[in-house]
């Protein structure tokens, strides 16, 4: 590729990659190539790592945090400060960029940079309130507490479909609790990395007193993220991605004591009860489960109708199905935007294939041609009646399909949203306080998200975020979650003259 783009496309994302201030090497003449799922073009071609590049970047990240650990938190909330100022200066052009790069809707690829932005907001707060606790203890003259400390290098593995917001989500809380980050990004999506850590830069810049390598990226595939995995340096390691990513990651991650935070794959249900605001059910679970073309963690893929309601509800949805505008993502209307490669498209097929195999009466599902060339794949987003539970539904296909199966009384849905490996989302329509209140009960939803009227997908910041089961049981952004980038350590002071010991234990010495 040389430096003059050679498509249209190219031409976009170089000028907001100039804008963004992305020197042209790093994009250019590399042996990765990027590709817009738009059109299928080619956007440039991004140098990768070298394992010694990889190390490097590391034992730099060590380095930084070995200095950045002694800043006071609120001192070091003070560059995510800047960070979300420089974010919100360049949030057209961030956004516009994941539209090309990972094809979402303008308002969605902006929407991931306003997420940025919330969550740099969120840990500059917190940077003020890395609060621990002070203990009761039962020795007199004796005052016991707990202290958070800086934990050391965090390495952060990213999935394509939120190329930027799950690096913000990790390195905002990371930077306030004085950890330096190393950045693997989706092979996929390394153009809005590259555009991120631009924008960092400039952050950095301006906040003067950050030592070199506190954010470092590395790019490549697999074997790049398996290195920041192994690498004894990095303390925690959050990896966002598919549950088989996850099955690799964490023994790896266990065989050497390291921490983990694991976002793996969602299979998110909706319970559609008797009593629910049939309109509204409506418009959540559209946007729930065709936003992002289905290719959301948190995207609707398995839907639970009442009985008494089946027959007002899925033919409606099934209209929508059939009108929703799927298209290039820049065109005005256009909600859903492309598959990002023939793998999605051939994944999709297959899991309807199967489906109608099974007995299933699909609708959609088919690749609307006319929109790009061939390199490009669009699909009608497919919603498949089910009589049973079984097949593919039981397993994450990224793609938009909607499952939709009838149900009869809340336990039998209850157990259905939970008879599935992954936990990460739920939601129950519903108008009726107690059907509510049991799906979020003990007894209720498994998962780490669950919701009462609105769809599964879509999550602000202040939560803590994340699943159970084989969603892999890490939380990150809101909350708590900043506990998992600390360490804490429990101190008991002794300011009297004796020595009592706990439990009442007697330990006399002689002299
Ligand atoms: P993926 O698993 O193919 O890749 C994700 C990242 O992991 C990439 O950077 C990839 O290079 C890296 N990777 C893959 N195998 C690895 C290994 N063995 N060691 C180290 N790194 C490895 O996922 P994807 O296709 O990019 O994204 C879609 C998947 O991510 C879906 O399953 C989706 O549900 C999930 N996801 C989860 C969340 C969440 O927060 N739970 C958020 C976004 C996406």
């Amino acid at each position: 590729m040389s430096a003059t783009p050679a498509t249209p496309l190219a031409h976009d994302a170089d000028a907001l990659l100039q804008r963004l201030g992305v020197p042209r090497a790093a994009y250019t003449g590399g042996d990765l190539p990027v590709r817009s799922p738009i059109t299928g073009e080619t956007l440039g071609a991004v140098p990768q790592s070298t394992p010694a590049q990889v190390a490097a970047a590391i034992g730099r990240a060590q380095a930084a945090f070995l200095e950045w650990r002694n800043l006071p938190a609120p001192r070091r909330g003070e560059l995510v400060r800047l960070l979300a100022q420089e974010l919100r200066a360049a949030r057209d052009e961030l956004g516009g960029l994941v539209t090309l790069e990972a094809g979402k809707i303008p308002s969605e690829g902006q929407g991931e940079v306003q997420e940025m932005i919330d969550i740099c907001d969120f840990a500059v707060g917190l940077s003020r309130q890395l609060y621990g606790l002070t203990i009761a203890t039962e020795r007199p003259g004796h005052r016991m507490m707990e202290t958070w400390h800086p934990l050391g290098v965090c390495g952060v593995i990213t999935a394509f479909n939120f190329p930027v917001a799950v690096w913000s989500w990790n390195a905002a809380l990371a930077l306030v609790c004085g950890n330096a980050v190393v950045w693997k990004p989706s092979e996929k999506t390394p153009l809005t990395a590259l555009a991120t850590l631009a924008i960092a830069r400039r952050a950095l810049e301006r906040f003067g007193a950050a030592p070199a390598g506190l954010l470092e990226l590395i790019v490549g595939q697999r074997a790049t993220g398996q290195a920041l995995v192994d690498d004894a340096r990095v303390a925690l390691l959050s990896a966002t991605g598919s549950t088989a990513m996850g099955r690799a990651v964490g023994p790896r991650l266990a065989a050497r004591f390291a921490r983990g935070i694991l976002e793996l794959g969602g299979n998110n249900a909706a319970i559609v009860a008797p009593t629910a605001d049939l309109d509204l059910a409506l418009r959540g679970i559209a946007f729930a489960a065709m936003g992002t073309a289905g290719q959301r963690c948190t995207t609707l893929r398995r839907l639970f109708v009442h009985d008494s309601v089946y027959q007002t509800l899925v033919p409606r949805l099934i209209g929508v199905y059939g009108r929703v505008q799927v298209g290039d993502p820049r065109s005005p209307g256009t909600l859903v935007g492309p598959l990002i490669d023939r793998m999605a498209f051939d994944g999709m097929q297959q899991a309807l294939a199967q489906s109608r195999a099974l007995g299933a009466t699909v609708h959609g599902g088919n690749r609307v041609e006319g929109i790009a060339g061939d390199a490009a794949y669009y699909v009608r987003p497919a919603l498949v009646e089910l009589a049973r539970h079984e097949g593919p539904a039981l397993h994450e296909t990224f793609a938009p399909i909607l499952y939709v199966l009838r149900y009869r009384s809340l336990d039998e849905a209850i157990a259905l949203n939970n008879a599935v490996g992954a936990g990460l989302s739920s939601s129950i329509f519903t108008l009726d306080m107690r059907e509510a209140e049991q799906f979020l009960s003990a007894a209720g939803s498994d998962c780490g998200i669950a919701n009462v009227n609105i769809g599964p997908s879509g999550a602000e910041i202040g939560g803590a975020f994340g699943g159970e089961k084989e969603t892999g049981g890490g939380r990150e952004a809101g909350a708590d979650s900043w506990r998992a980038y600390m360490r804490r350590a429990t101190n008991t002071i002794n300011y009297s003259t004796a020595l009592p010991l706990a439990q009442g234990v007697t330990f006399d010495i002689d002299g």
